[in-house]
């Protein structure tokens, strides 16, 4: 497989041979959606690569099996899409003819009742550990006026990576001995795939899965609710602290987690280009350290 591409790029040019019928795209695409999704262990309290830099009293509420909300029919259709997403995924590869597992188990087998499974491992130059995401399209920064493609580059790289995914790439690199890395989709459309390499130490990795297990130890005692986040509203002109973003989209929110409510506007600006105005709520060291996070990027 040519690595001179990037994993995205094969993506793009396999979706175009599928459209465009190539009878081979089609057969792989045919395997790879009639193979049935592997069973889950079903092993009671058992922990998962991708609970970890999420919120712990979430992944024991689980373990707790909680009363949740159903998936509304957004969800369903967005959990189908980013299915088929992956399943063209690792149908590029078998149509590239450099697919080596599907659906790959990671053993985690240095604790205690852990789990985790990757999408695709693909001979991409170097046979690679692959895992697909999708995001919403909030995490693609729009352009702004006089940026180069290089730094607006820059800047996506760093709003999709998520700390979380890294955590769990990081899982599969440890424990595959693999380079890993994450293909990121975005769910409306309005852009192109994009992949990068995971990197990171799996040091701080490992110290979050000491801190599950230890949730895990003290069940049914629950870690705290998740504190509330700064974040940028009302079309770049407020910053509030308010309601962290993983409580919104929480399938325990509200049923089985009360989680914290309430709005605190901690910075003002006319435009959004103007220079932020603190208000006498403000915590100036946290406005301070986020805002250099936002000029950074990040979030
Ligand atoms: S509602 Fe928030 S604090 Fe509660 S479990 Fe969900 S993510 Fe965690």
């Amino acid at each position: 497989m040519d690595s001179q591409l990037s994993l995205a790029e094969h993506y793009d040019t396999f979706i175009a041979a599928y459209k465009d019928d190539d009878p081979r795209a089609v057969a792989a695409q045919a395997d790879i959606s009639s193979r049935p999704h592997p069973a889950h262990s079903g092993k009671p309290n058992r922990l998962y690569a991708s609970d970890v830099g999420l919120c712990p009293r979430r992944a024991m509420l689980r373990l707790l099996r909680a009363k949740d909300k159903p998936l509304s029919r957004g969800d369903r259709l967005m959990f189908h899409l980013a299915d088929r997403m992956e399943q063209d995924l690792a149908a590029m590869f078998l149509w590239r003819e450099s697919l080596v597992e599907y659906q790959f188990e990671v053993n985690i087998n240095d604790r205690d009742n852990w789990g985790a499974r990757g999408d695709v491992i693909g001979d991409y130059g170097v046979v690679t550990a692959v895992e697909f995401k999708s995001l919403r399209p909030n995490n693609f920064p729009a352009w702004k006026s006089g940026e180069s493609e290089a730094e607006h580059e820059v800047r996506v790289e760093k709003k999709i990576k998520k700390e979380h995914h890294l955590h769990q790439g990081r899982i599969y690199r440890q424990y595959r001995n693999l380079p890993t890395r994450l293909c990121i989709a975005d769910r409306g459309g309005s852009n192109g795939m994009r992949d990068y390499a995971v990197e990171g130490d799996f040091a701080t990795t490992a110290l979050i899965m000491d801190e599950l297990e230890a949730c895990r130890r003290v069940l049914p005692t629950l870690p705290p609710v998740l504190d509330k986040v700064l974040g940028v509203y009302d079309y770049g002109k407020t910053i509030k602290l308010q309601q962290n973003w993983e409580c919104g989209y929480c399938k325990y929110a509200g049923v089985s987690c009360t989680p914290l409510s309430g709005s605190e506007t901690w910075a003002r600006r006319d435009g959004k280009y103007e220079p932020w105005r603190p208000t006498g709520k403000a915590d100036e060291t946290k406005l301070d350290d986020f805002l250099q996070k936002i000029s950074e990027g990040v979030p």
